[in-house]
């Protein structure tokens, strides 16, 4: 099997795997116990506090470990709309590509009466700071940007962004989930309030995550209970997460360079070989992006029936439309770049790992032109475009 959807999850590290395993039978105290069990389990958690602050140059006591980035997403928002109806600022600016932790969180938000700016992000998929700037009233509370992009890879310029959103005294929070790991991020040099980080996008276990948010920007619980996180994240601690978060974070930053000097080369293998295919299209800027992100649409085909023939050869990819839900809505942020619904429906994203090689993407290059031009011979619309009823619109 050909793994190459690392957007969607990333296999754990053996290094990973192995850090972890101790917590299951050996160091498992609870650390809000005050016995020697709990008080070393205590310690581990904090060091993989430590770790993390570190990699993000952050402070130890701006990390709080959480479930996921989803997790992360909505205690960000959920707080700092917490603060805005204190001061009575009820509106929030975001982009109109952000991951559904975002969206539909904001969604929520909206019902309770806050008014939501989506700002567009243009055929590049990048938001202009210009737009962000416009956006701003005095009772803008929140912004909230990704910092790359799950579908198309397009890196934001959050520095920027946020230099704006700190000359207006608005907290700034981005979800990084897709950029943590694989370029670099520091907190301090970003001038950010908040930002979201899940352990599963960069070899670290699913079901942890983080949430920086930085001294001096007030932060109220999103779970209740006990005193665990400085009282801000009740539950017990998820020690063989956070460690394992951890040490893939450390793994990921050193790393960094040579990982993604490999992915962009395979990466760039593929654009190259597929933009071959006549009536096709690379989505999102071409340089501003991830390293691993391949986004591509071919006209007169269904994403899903490639999908499928693809998974059928072995190969595990993802395409532009969410079918999951049973709704066949082509993917938002495909259509927030400006692409039409049936271009929208026949893309294709690759998201490649450390693990993939030139032997996987040489077949992945001969595999997809095959697929391609045969779901082309039996589809009416391609039919239709080739006799010139139908206008080619890439
Ligand atoms: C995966 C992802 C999330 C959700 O993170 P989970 O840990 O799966 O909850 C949020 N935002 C982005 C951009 C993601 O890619």
């Amino acid at each position: 099997m050909i793994y190459l959807d690392n957007a969607g999850t990333t296999k754990v590290s053996s290094s990973v795997k192995k850090a972890m395993l101790p917590y299951l039978d050996e160091i498992y105290g609870n650390a809000s116990s005050l016995h020697n069990a709990g008080q070393i389990a205590k310690e581990h958690l904090e060091k993989a506090r430590d770790d993390v602050a570190k990699c993000l140059n952050a402070l130890k006591d701006e990390i709080f470990f959480t479930s996921g980035g989803t997790e992360s997403d909505n205690w960000a928002i959920e707080s700092a709309c917490k603060i805005g109806e204190i001061q009575n600022k009820k509106h929030i600016i975001t982009s109109a590509f952000e991951h559904h932790a975002i969206l539909n969180k904001l969604k929520e938000k909206e019902k309770q009466g806050f008014k939501v700016t989506y700002l567009p992000v243009y055929e590049n998929g990048i938001v202009k700071a210009s737009d962000l700037e416009n956006a701003i009233t005095e009772n803008t509370c929140l912004i909230t940007i990704m910092m790359a992009n799950n579908e198309i890879g397009t890196i934001q310029p959050i520095k920027e962004l946020a230099t704006i959103s700190q000359k207006h005294n608005i907290i700034f929070h981005t979800d990084a989930v897709q950029a943590v790991g694989h370029i670099p991020v520091d907190v301090k040099d970003l001038g950010i309030n908040m930002l979201s980080v899940s352990g599963h996008k960069f070899h670290g276990p699913k079901g942890v995550g983080v949430l920086y948010c930085k001294k001096g920007t007030p932060l109220f619980p999103l779970i209740n209970g006990g005193a665990q996180e400085k009282n801000k994240r009740a539950g017990t601690e998820n020690i063989m997460g956070a460690v394992g978060l951890s040490v893939a974070l450390k793994n990921a930053v050193e790393e960094m360079e040579k990982v993604n000097s490999k992915e962009q080369k395979l990466r760039d293998k593929l654009f190259y070989s597929l933009s071959k295919i006549p009536h096709s299209k690379i989505n999102g800027d071409k340089k501003n992006r991830l390293a691993n992100n391949f986004n591509m649409s071919f006209e007169g085909i269904e994403g899903e029936s490639l999908l499928l023939l693809l998974n059928e050869k072995g190969i595990c990819a993802s395409s532009g439309s969410a079918c999951t839900s049973g709704s066949l809505d082509p993917s938002h942020v495909l259509l927030s770049i400006g692409l039409i619904h049936e271009v929208a429906h026949g893309s294709l994203r690759i998201t490649l790992s450390k693990y993939n090689t030139l032997k996987e993407i040489n077949y992945v290059i001969k595999t997809v032109p095959e697929i391609v031009s045969y779901l082309r011979e039996i589809s009416p619309v391609w039919d239709e475009l080739e006799k010139g009823e139908r206008k080619h619109a890439i």
